[in-house]
């Protein structure tokens, strides 16, 4: 049975923050470990009106924010829970201007949490076999920039790469430049060599066979998008609902952020199919540091 996370349930168990507070220390901690302090296997208990728990036997605190993003932010812990809940819930993502809204809470506070969660959704994957989808697009070229380019047509534009294993997980970098040395390092690096390739016929993946890969191209310029199994429709659906996404909802991206956003949507991409976004996306608070945020 698919058992959607509702708001209704989300407020039931992370509405106050001393849920939120106990939700961190059980993914940090066990219920019953050895103190730092007298070395004897304890329980911690909250102490009132602090983030902190203390050993049953000599008092010693624990402090389960402590390294986390959520360590020294003013922010009440429940405001984090639920603009983490919003970022998840949502297809074409949350903008940090959302957040102040949704939150009630100013501008610059709504960007930090946003850059800070972000971090969550970093992408670690694995190597992609079976048959593996790689394609390129071309982002930005707007905003920003434009006041100091003289000739729109020669505004930068920003690569991005895809790498789809076909109904499988996914990788989504952002890359210098189209060479062909810097695809095949991508490649090399994140597509297992028994993988069967799928490209469109742009040269720079010209040599895949010599390194070992199974290689098949999908003729753009002579309208032969899908011949049999051979096409790069679900790279493609990935960049359709991506530029929708970023230009949609958050219309300007610097180049300094762009991977940020990306990681964001390769993230809901790959939990497409998870119920509950939300609780992979908090256990990985207890994975990822604080980062500074100038
Ligand atoms: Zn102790």
């Amino acid at each position: 049975m698919k058992d959607k996370f509702t708001l209704r349930s989300f407020q039931y168990s992370f509405g106050k923050d001393e849920q939120c507070l106990e939700a961190v220390k059980q993914l940090r901690f066990a219920d019953e470990m050895e103190c730092p302090k007298c070395k004897r296997v304890a329980k911690f208990y909250k102490v009132t009106d602090r983030t902190s728990y203390a050993c049953n036997f000599c008092g010693h605190h624990i402090y389960p924010l402590a390294g986390t993003i959520f360590e020294k932010s003013t922010t009440p812990l429940s405001y984090w829970f639920f603009a983490m809940y919003l970022m998840t819930q949502t297809r074409a993502g949350t903008s940090a201007k959302q957040l102040e809204r949704m939150l009630g809470v100013t501008y610059k506070t709504a960007w930090r949490m946003f850059k800070q969660i972000r971090m969550l959704m970093a992408q670690s994957p694995s190597l992609l076999d079976g048959v593996v989808e790689i394609d390129e697009t071309f982002m930005g070229g707007k905003g920003k920039n434009k006041a100091y380019v003289p000739n729109f047509n020669e505004i930068p534009k920003e690569v991005v790469m895809g790498i789809v294993k076909r109904k499988g997980e996914a990788y989504f970098k952002h890359i210098p430049n189209t060479g062909k040395w810097t695809l095949l390092a991508q490649i090399k690096e994140h597509v297992d060599p028994t993988a069967h390739v799928m490209t469109d016929d742009y040269r720079g993946y010209i040599k895949l066979p010599e390194l070992g890969y199974t290689h098949d191209t999908v003729n753009h310029s002579a309208s032969q998008y899908v011949l049999g199994n051979i096409h790069n429709n679900t790279v493609e659906g990935f960049w359709s609902i991506l530029k929708r996404g970023v230009y949609g909802v958050y219309r300007i991206v610097s180049k300094k952020y762009l991977q940020s956003y990306v990681d964001e949507y390769a993230y809901r991409y790959n939990h497409r199919a998870d119920q509950n976004m939300f609780g992979d996306l908090l256990r990985q608070v207890a994975e990822v540091k604080m980062i500074k945020i100038v």
